[in-house]
């Protein structure tokens, strides 16, 4: 172990975590266990426990520790949850999500992200992540129900595969919005067989979620960062 580095991520679980909003002690130790360096390049790793997005190859992010740890808090999982992932990316949300449930569900849409990821996620250990390449906007039918579901890129509407999924009782959260460049964070609950509570989480950005029931492909949302 590198000391500067444990020192790093300690610094930044106190300052840009708990020293935010974030309070569940099962976050928090999640956040303290995962190496978040081990989920970039190794030239990018002096910048790993800065809190803000980091390239990780084909035009894709992996996301900014506050946002990971909010939306994480925000499912409000116990231990015993079997999670549903929409874009795995580096693998390091499924990583901090499988250091708190029981079982992670991850999807991801480029082939060469799910296959690092995958690899990844078992140098270090994990055993509780199964990650399918595929089109996260249909969910992953196999395993559901659900009983969280958080989704890392933002869709121009909630994917009906994804509500149909989720358990009762369970919860989603999804950057959703018709902006390609701003999003709000909603937290769905599925209170009834048909009966959804939604709540917003407050402003936010990510990359495009594309797909069948996402953005219909990169150029329409280059299109659309074009018009303005
Ligand atoms: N959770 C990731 C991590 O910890 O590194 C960061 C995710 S990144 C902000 C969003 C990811 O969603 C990208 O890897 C992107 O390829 C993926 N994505 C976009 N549309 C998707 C879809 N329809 N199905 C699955 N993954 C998708």
């Amino acid at each position: 172990m590198n000391d500067a580095i444990d020192l790093r991520r300690e610094r930044m679980v106190q300052q840009d975590l708990a020293g935010r909003d974030i309070t569940d002690p099962q976050v928090l130790r999640a956040f303290r266990t995962v190496a978040r360096d081990a989920f970039v390049s190794a030239d990018l790793a002096e910048f790993a426990y800065d809190d803000r997005p980091l390239p990780i190859g084909e035009n894709q992010t992996i996301s900014q520790p506050y946002v990971v740890a909010l939306m994480v808090a925000s499912l409000r999982l116990v231990g015993d949850e079997r999670v549903l992932e929409i874009g795995t990316g580096s693998g390091y949300a499924a990583a901090i999500l499988a250091c708190i449930a029981k079982d992670v569900f991850s999807v991801e849409r480029h082939a060469v992200l799910a296959d690092q990821a995958r690899a990844r996620l078992a140098t270090l250990g994990f055993t509780n992540i199964h990650v399918l390449h595929g089109d996260g906007t249909l969910g992953w039918p196999e395993h559901a129900p659900y009983d969280a579901i958080s989704v890392t890129a933002a869709a121009p509407e909630i994917p009906a595969p994804l509500l149909a999924q989720l358990a009762a009782g369970g919860r989603l959260v999804i950057p959703v919005g018709p902006d390609v460049y701003a999003q709000e964070l909603i937290r769905v609950t599925r209170v009834g067989p048909d009966d959804y509570r939604q709540e917003s989480l407050g402003g936010v950005r990510f990359v495009p979620l594309i797909g069948d029931k996402g953005w219909p492909s990169e150029a329409a949302t280059r299109r659309d960062l074009r018009r303005r």
